[in-house]
């Protein structure tokens, strides 16, 4: 039996209390299979204004006092609620600042379309708010798991002086979810973390083209590192397209750097039980499918076309995604005997490109501009088919959560959807979908017109689904492999 750990995850988003992607469903999901696996999980995050507070029995802990951090001239008082990851008993840790945290949006303003300007104090917050909390419960973990850019200043802070021996033998983690976003801040910041000023030089750990990236100090400092497919762990090391200017920063640490691909949560994605869809339904109860799909035409207000197959994405509306390969082929989309549903949020010139599409195609094509989690659950369950033709994907989870729903994803060959879906006519035998390698809008309407083929090949697209729902995308393999990172990470 391999001995119990204690781990902290520090997130800037976790499902069920805020997501803006898939970051939040990871660290909603990961600790609950740790945990399952019996070591001691807490999480540590903001508490946004989105975070139900009653709904989720938040309490403020009974000997909570506010506490004063102090971030270069700046005194900052924070509080601690706690709450419980619904199914589990894992603990989390609400950092309360409401003059920081308690607005609308995450990261980007929606009055504006722009990121907050104290983003670098706010996450700065954060990474001191994990060690200050542990300080507090006099809890220390054996390994602290930082996600992404928010919380990658923890690797830096924790050998602090201040903390004394506490955080001596604690090692940290850092997972990359997406190298697109790097937390890279004007100079001016190097206020908030004066006292790190000496690591602030051209080439050194917080400089990065002149820069103070946060993402960077994670990856100089984190005792292992982790990117969240080993596809897109390779190719980040490879180039520039991937690596966005930090694949030379990752190669040096490649010793310490592996790829495990993201499971998905299967109870809350799962047909036979999910409380959203209009029908349940199993691999043996496949044909009752159709039930959702005619619930959605109906809800999105599209006539349902019974043999037609409807085609869906929920997504970022961003360059990332290859929605410039859309709107390249948008005239062939649409002259294919097809449906499509789109539920997105993101860039205006996709938003206001696809309402467009919707406007001159009511019958056809149907867009929803927001984010809705109900309506995705109804989506993955509706559509035959998932389209995700990423320019990148660390990993992506829509391509596991469709399989799981019988929905056969069509994929760009990238990442983590390079290892999950295998093309049908590829290697027919295996096939759970269908997927291209170049980044090219014919390739992609090409590899439209096979799925419609295939569709029209009930039998095959039959065993293809199956083959996709008896997958297991649950957590447990992939929490055994982050056990063993942080055991390699305690190792030093
Ligand atoms: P990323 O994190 O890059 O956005 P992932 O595929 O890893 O992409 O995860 C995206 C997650 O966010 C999925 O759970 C997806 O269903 C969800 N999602 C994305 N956009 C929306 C939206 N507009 N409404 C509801 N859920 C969304």
């Amino acid at each position: 039996m391999p001995r119990k750990l204690r781990i902290l995850i520090v997130s800037s988003e976790v499902v069920p209390f805020a997501k803006t992607g898939g970051l939040a469903d990871v660290c909603g999901a990961l600790p609950k299979a740790l945990g399952e696996l019996g070591h001691d999980v807490r999480i540590l995050m903001p508490l946004y204004r989105e975070v139900k507070i009653s709904a989720h029995r938040i309490r403020r802990a009974p000997a909570s006092q506010d506490m004063a951090i102090r971030l270069g001239e700046e005194e900052t008082r924070i509080g601690f609620r706690t709450g419980k990851l619904p199914g589990s008993e894992v603990k989390v840790y609400f950092v309360d600042q409401p003059a920081l945290y308690n607005r609308k949006g995450l990261y980007v303003d929606p009055e504006f379309g722009k990121d907050f300007p104290d983003n670098d104090r706010r996450f700065a917050l954060l990474s001191r708010a994990a060690l200050v909390q542990c300080e507090k419960l006099d809890w220390t973990p054996d390994i602290i798991h930082c996600h992404d850019w928010q919380a990658a200043l923890v690797s830096l802070m924790i050998r602090d002086r201040e903390y004394g021996p506490r955080f001596a033998s604690t090692q940290t983690v850092l997972t990359i979810h997406n190298l697109g976003f790097q937390g890279n801040f004007p100079p001016q910041t190097l206020e908030l973390l004066r006292v790190y000023q000496h690591l602030f030089y051209p080439m050194g750990p917080l400089e990065y083209h002149g820069k103070l990236s946060y993402l960077k100090a994670g990856v100089v400092f984190a005792t292992k590192l982790n990117a969240v497919s080993p596809t897109y762990a390779r190719e980040i090391q490879g180039s520039e397209e991937f690596g966005c200017g930090f694949e030379g920063i990752l190669r040096e640490r490649s010793a310490d750097l592996v790829g495990i691909l993201n499971g998905i949560d299967t109870n809350i994605w799962s047909p036979e039980t999910d409380p959203d869809i209009a029908a349940n339904y199993s691999c043996e109860t496949l044909s009752r499918k159709v039930e959702n799909k005619k619930s959605l035409c109906k809800r999105v207000g599209i006539p349902f076309r019974d043999g037609i197959p409807l085609l869906g994405t929920i997504s970022r509306l961003t360059d990332q995604k290859g929605f410039d390969l859309f709107a390249d082929i948008r005239d062939e989309l649409l002259a294919l005997p097809l449906q499509f549903i789109l539920l997105g949020t993101g860039d205006g010139k996709y938003e206001t490109l696809f309402r467009e599409m919707a406007r001159l195609n009511p019958q056809k094509f149907h867009v929803v501009v927001g984010f809705d989690n109900k309506l995705a659950h109804q989506i993955e369950a509706g559509v035959d088919c998932f389209l995700m033709p990423s320019r990148y994907e660390p990993c992506g989870l829509n391509q596991m959560m469709s399989m799981r729903y019988g929905t056969v994803p069509l994929v760009r060959a990238t990442g983590g959807l390079a290892d999950t879906v295998i093309d049908i006519d590829a290697v027919p035998e295996r096939g759970n979908g269908f997927a291209f390698d170049q980044y090219d809008a014919t390739l992609f309407l090409e590899t439209i017109q096979r799925a419609l083929k295939a569709y029209a090949d009930k039998p095959r697209w039959r065993a293809m689904q199956q083959r996709g729902m008896s997958q297991d995308f649950s957590w447990r393999a992939s929490a055994r492999k982050y056990v063993e990172l942080y055991e390699q990470a305690l190792q030093r």
